[in-house]
């Protein structure tokens, strides 16, 4: 893959000789909203991608050491979209074991149950996002401001003006600027993290759980056979991603992305272990099912949250991905949930005329389609934490007794899986597989 574009003078070069004024502008250029930049390359509305941190800076905070689980459904997105064949290295999962720490009950969930080649894929988000970005830096129609920062947008009836400095937060030499851009619509996909949402008034309603992610990559004694766990603990849920073996993995072993729920409590004492006792005590926690496990790659730590928006639009402006909703790490449902997010608005895009485009109604039909696919995502993680961090007597025997009724009762596993799998009630044509190149294309996408 050619990574010419990459370099952030490129791309700042490339915006330099753009319009002042686009169709639409989306705030954000990590996962979703280069996502959806790349969704909308053959629609015929002219973008602007505005992202503060360059792709190749170690401080990008969408694209790290994080490895994230995506959904079969996100295969299928990905590849009507015609991107899933430029992430390499995606590792299939075809098996999930789910436990509880201390009991017996156990649930599997395999790929046969499905019917599907996988149940889904484990990719590092620098490999999506450098297939993303490369995209954007060859379509014609999409430009990227990059170090850019959307500091205000201001409205009236038929558009907005978005305020934009130029530096880089990780390199506060770079000369600024500052210009002011006219959009018809503007998509926010900041993931929460700028000041914006407030002075536009998009307040979330969020909850800090007394928990962080501790994230490190693990090499076991044994191959992974693309068997991914969720172990459910007293601290919180541990998972076990099998990644894609690398010319150093050495033959008969596997390779994990860990992602281990640690109460705040505990975090300063876990984070700051050497190797051998953070290895010991992963071991300790997780047992040999994986095989013996060595060679932890440096510790991140992310605290965790959850935020929402009843209502994560004003006027013009649309928030999506972790702007409108952020869950819990647990079922690697985040990205996901704005993915689909993704899929969705993407078509009404595609289906709106100039006119239309940020228009109330059609803003309105994006919220009403996303509605319940959201509610059921930030319920089922809030309450599968709620489930399996409660410690109160007799607690434990009904997550045995859950755990058993599920892996004993079909309707109960296909329901399960379909979550897994991102799968259930799918509506958006890119979740079906159908690209959005032509309404008549029925471009199947997903073998
Ligand atoms: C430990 C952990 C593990 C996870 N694992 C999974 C998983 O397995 N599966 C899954 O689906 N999800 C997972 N997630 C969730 C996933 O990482 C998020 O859902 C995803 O990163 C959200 O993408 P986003 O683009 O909405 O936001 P972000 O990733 O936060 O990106 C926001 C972008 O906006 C930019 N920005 C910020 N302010 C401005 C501004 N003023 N102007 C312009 N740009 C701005 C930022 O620089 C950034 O590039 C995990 C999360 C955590 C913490």
């Amino acid at each position: 893959m050619s990574t010419k574009n990459l370099d952030a003078g490129a791309i700042a070069n490339k915006k330099m000789q753009a319009d002042s004024s686009y169709d639409i502008v989306i705030i954000g250029g990590g996962l979703v909203g280069a996502s959806l930049a790349v969704a909308l390359e053959n629609s015929n509305k002219s973008i602007l991608v505005v992202e503060p941190i360059p792709f190749s800076s170690n401080q990008q905070p969408s694209y790290d050491e994080r490895t994230v689980a995506l959904t079969y459904s996100a295969r299928q997105i990905y590849s009507a979209m015609d991107v899933w064949k430029d992430i390499h290295g995606a590792e299939p999962i075809t098996n999930i074991h789910i436990s509880n720490q201390g009991n017996f009950g156990q649930v599997h969930l395999n790929n046969t149950h499905s019917g599907t080649p996988a149940l889904g894929y484990v990719v590092p988000t620098r490999t999506i996002g450098q297939t993303l970005w490369d995209r954007i830096s060859q379509t014609s129609n999409i430009d990227m401001l990059c170090p850019g920062v959307a500091e205000n947008i201001i409205q009236t009836d038929d558009r907005c003006q978005v305020e934009i400095s130029k530096s880089d937060p990780s390199n506060p030499k770079t000369p600024g600027f500052s210009s002011v851009i006219e959009t018809k619509m503007v998509i926010l996909c900041d993931g929460g993290r700028s000041p914006l949402n407030e002075k536009i008034g998009l307040l979330p309603d969020s909850y800090n759980y007394p928990q962080s992610a501790i994230l490190s990559i693990v090499t076991a004694d044994r191959k992974h056979d693309g068997r991914a766990y969720e172990r459910f603990t007293a601290d919180g849920p541990l998972a076990f991603l099998p990644l894609a073996a690398t010319p150093e993995t050495p033959r008969d072993s596997g390779r994990y992305a860990v992602v281990w729920t640690t109460k705040t409590d505990n975090l300063e004492h876990r984070i700051s272990l050497d190797d051998d006792n953070f290895i010991l005590e992963l071991q300790d926690t997780f047992g040999d099912r994986a095989g013996v496990l060595s060679q932890p790659s440096p510790r991140k730590s992310y605290p965790l949250k959850k935020s929402s928006i009843k209502s994560p639009t004003n006027g013009r402006v649309l928030a999506l991905g972790n702007a409108a909703h952020t869950v819990h790490p647990v079922a690697g449902q985040g990205f996901n949930l704005g993915l689909r997010d993704v899929a969705s608005l993407a078509e009404l895009i595609f289906a709106a005329d100039h006119q239309e485009l940020g228009s109330q109604d059609m803003i309105q039909q994006y919220i009403a389609s996303r509605a319940r696919d959201t509610r059921m995502v930030e319920q089922f993680t809030h309450s599968l934490i709620g489930i399996f961090s409660n410690e109160y007597p007799g607690i434990s025997i009904l997550r045995n007794i859950g755990l058993t009724a599920v892996e004993h009762c079909p309707p109960a596993k296909r329901f399960l899986l379909n979550r897994t799998m991102g799968l259930h009630k799918q509506k958006s044509r890119l979740s079906m597989g159908m690209s959005l190149g032509s309404p008549e294309s029925t471009r199947s996408t997903t073998n």
